[in-house]
């Protein structure tokens, strides 16, 4: 039986309803407690949440009243899917409080003592919570996952470090509940693409060399690759495509890349975390492929795959990656870091 309590905050939205999803069956962590806006206040979850995903939602669930976002009743543990428009204050109202943030919010990630976790890559970065109490008072703490579009570029770049990544061209094709629920009118996406995403490009080109960095006295020295990115939102339902170029020191052969891609794994996998996909990353040998409508739910949405490698004439190489922007990008991502951060006897 899961022992662990943990709450939601913004579990009305997209992401949130995601987290109460994968937590369902979780064999660590239960949902006692949700949290979201006035609008939601006072609401049961399932009235307030208009459940948008395929899974059934539980009558447990279903049936919890929605709390106000402030600390008091909530667990220690609490995962966060706020609006980034709230999230900062939010945040770090319940870090003051004592609690353990786990958040998919943009506001801390770039915080040098926050650590901006994708356990596979950077799991030493949870040290920089020893730095963080003291330097932003908290008696809790922050952990932060990154941007959808992110988690995807830098699980295809991680296995990459060894040859020397010089620099990175991409450009994303972001499924539409990357833009949260209602997010954008039907009237401006379908049938279209649209080539602006407010945010999204700087988001990429910082927090991918925050991510591939290396802690050095209680924060993170940026990893030197240099990064170009491109954003597009398109008709899809769930899954960010990319179209990855990639410049290297010393560039490999075709063989060792994908044998780099393929031999990936990380501590989840060594610690068998509930969350963790076997394999990270798969490397598809079709021609037509990683495509959202086949590709995005491998390994229970966990799993980044990648494709069409082939040398570049400007760079040295370019493949396609994609990943399940609400799970590998989102509440996975965060629930993995949980997994960690008890493992590691930190919550
Ligand atoms: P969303 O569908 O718009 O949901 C936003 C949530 O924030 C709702 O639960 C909402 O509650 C709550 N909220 C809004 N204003 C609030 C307030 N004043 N006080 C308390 N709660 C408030 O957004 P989303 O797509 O789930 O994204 C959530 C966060 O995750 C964002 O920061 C986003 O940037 C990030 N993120 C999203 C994705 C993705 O693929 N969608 C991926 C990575 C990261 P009500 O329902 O009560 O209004």
């Amino acid at each position: 039986m899961p022992t662990i309590p943990v709450g939601i905050l913004g579990a009305t939205g997209m992401v949130g309803q995601q987290f109460v999803a994968l937590l369902a069956n979780h064999p660590w962590f239960r949902v006692t407690w949700l949290g979201a806006s006035q609008r939601s206040e006072g609401k049961p979850y399932r009235e307030a949440a208009a459940w948008r995903l395929p899974a059934a939602l539980s009558d447990a669930i279903g049936r919890l009243t929605v709390d106000n976002a402030s600390p008091g009743r909530a667990p220690q543990l609490v995962f966060s899917a706020l609006d980034s428009s709230v999230a900062g204050d939010i945040e770090a109202s319940f870090a003051q409080a004592g609690h353990f943030v786990v958040s998919n919010s943009r506001n801390y990630r770039m915080e040098p003592t926050v650590p901006l976790l994708i356990p596979e890559i950077n799991a030493d970065h949870l040290t920089l919570l020893d730095a963080q109490g003291a330097g932003l008072g908290w008696k809790g703490r922050i952990v932060t996952n990154p941007n959808c579009s992110t988690v995807v570029l830098s699980m295809a770049l991680a296995p990459l470090r060894p040859f020397g990544l010089k620099t990175v061209m991409i450009t994303t094709l972001q499924a539409v509940s990357g833009a949260g629920y209602p997010g954008v009118p039907s009237w401006d996406i379908l049938g279209n693409v649209i080539p602006f995403i407010d945010g999204e490009e700087e988001k990429i080109e910082t927090e991918t060399k925050k991510i591939l960095g290396c802690v050095n006295g209680g924060r993170v020295d940026p990893h030197p690759v240099t990064v170009s990115a491109s954003t597009t939102r398109v008709p899809v339902h769930n899954g960010h495509t990319e179209s990855i170029g990639v410049g290297f020191e010393r560039p490999p052969s075709v063989e060792a890349m994908i044998e780099a891609f393929t031999a990936f794994t990380g501590k989840p996998q060594t610690l068998e975390l509930p969350s963790a996909p076997i394999p990270p990353i798969v490397y598809a040998n079709e021609r037509n492929r990683p495509q959202p409508a086949l590709d995005v739910d491998r390994g229970r949405g966990m799993t980044v795959t990648i494709g069409r490698l082939r040398r570049c004439p400007v760079l040295d190489y370019k493949f396609i990656a994609l990943g399940h922007n609400t799970i590998r990008g989102a509440a996975g991502a965060a629930i993995l870091n949980a997994e960690l951060m008890h493992v590691e006897g930190l919550v």
